[in-house]
């Protein structure tokens, strides 16, 4: 079978390997959907000799496909059925795992597919039975996104489910992958007024079309142009999905005394948590909690699946051939995808 694969630092291909079968435990899935993460980039860009990133190693940590064939011991799922994956498994018997909260696993495990094993951008792959879900209903053929960016964009959503009472504010900085599925689990489950940010115009215009009342291109007058459709007050909730030092700033900038920030985005950006009289102007206000989110639980993805399923949010996706995964990783990396690159194998 063909499967594009990481081959060494900077160096990726679409090579043929054996098909792999299920071992005691495990399940063989039959790819429909596979989609490229920038965090795919990031991987890309790594030296040679990660400890517990063994090359080559098939990209892909988002991917969903049927069951083709069921290992031993393994109960319950039954060939042909349409499932998706959960991206990381904890060590699976701390507290936080054997709650199913595998993004907090308390031995910070993270095994992944994609990463530390073959990943789904291949006509197939093997997981441990444990990690996958029914998707009964999404439709596979482009699913896979809604495993990290739906799954990870709804849990941060979740941070802030009890605040989203009509009048409240939330601001989405950035409408990539994440932040366009966030603005839309945002409309569903809640009548918050929803602004948006980006550097992009097509992505501005997407963020209006997806439910934003106002979007903007960001720039130097953005905090005030964020103020003004908002009555002259700050927002009530920053959701952050670049992280960097501007979207940061920015979002300290307009969030209200007693609002909530939540920081998705991996950017590196530090947030100003002073609590004194002294020191920079600019600053968290008091009272107003913030949190770094990561990924997601297993009761995240059936949630975002259910959105999925009943049509209340859909991925924006640019679909590619199996043999054109070298072309979609190249657009990536260019920026030049709207949306998901998904492939179909
Ligand atoms: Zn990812
Ligand atoms: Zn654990």
């Amino acid at each position: 079978m063909k499967a594009f694969r990481l081959v060494g630092s900077g160096n990726t291909a679409l090579v043929d390997v054996e098909q792999p079968s299920p071992g005691p435990g495990q399940v063989a899935i039959q790819i429909g959907s596979a989609s490229f993460c920038h965090s795919d980039l990031e991987l890309l860009h790594l030296p040679d000799n990660v400890p517990g990133i063994p090359l080559p190693v098939t990209l892909g940590h988002e991917m969903a496909g049927w069951i083709g064939a069921v290992g031993d011991g393994v109960r319950g799922w039954e060939v042909g059925r349409p499932v998706a994956v959960y991206i990381i498994q904890g060590c699976g018997w701390c507290r936080a795992c054997e709650a199913g909260l595998d993004n907090v696993c308390e031995q910070g495990v993270i095994h992944t597919p994609g990463v530390h094993y073959d990943g789904g951008v291949a006509e197939w792959m093997v997981v441990d039975a444990r990690r996958i879900v029914p998707l009964d209903g999404v439709d596979v053929r482009t699913a896979a996104p809604l495993t990290d960016a739906g799954l990870t964009a709804y849990h941060a959503v979740e941070w802030i489910r009890a605040r989203l009472e009509p009048g409240v504010t939330v601001l989405v900085l950035g409408v990539g992958g994440l932040g366009h599925l966030a603005l839309q689990i945002v409309a569903a489950i809640s009548a918050a007024r929803i602004v948006a940010v980006d550097v992009d115009p097509a992505k501005v215009d997407l963020a209006k079309r997806l439910g934003a009342e106002a979007a903007f291109v960001s720039g130097a007058d953005t905090a005030e142009a964020i103020r003004d459709v908002n009555g002259g007050r700050p927002v009530d909730v920053v959701l952050d999905f670049a992280g960097v030092q501007a979207t940061v700033d920015l979002g300290t900038d307009v969030i209200a005394r007693n609002g909530m920030m939540v920081i998705t985005g991996m950017g590196g950006g530090q947030v100003p948590l002073i609590h004194g009289f002294g020191g920079p102007a600019r600053r968290v206000p008091q009272e107003t909690p913030v949190v770094t989110s990561f990924a997601g639980n297993r009761a995240d993805l059936y949630r975002v699946l259910d959105l999925a399923r009943r049509g209340l949010i859909h991925v924006e996706t640019t679909a590619f051939a199996l043999t054109d995964a070298p072309k979609a990783f190249a657009a990536l990396a260019a920026g030049e995808v709207l949306g998901r690159a998904v492939i179909n194998p």
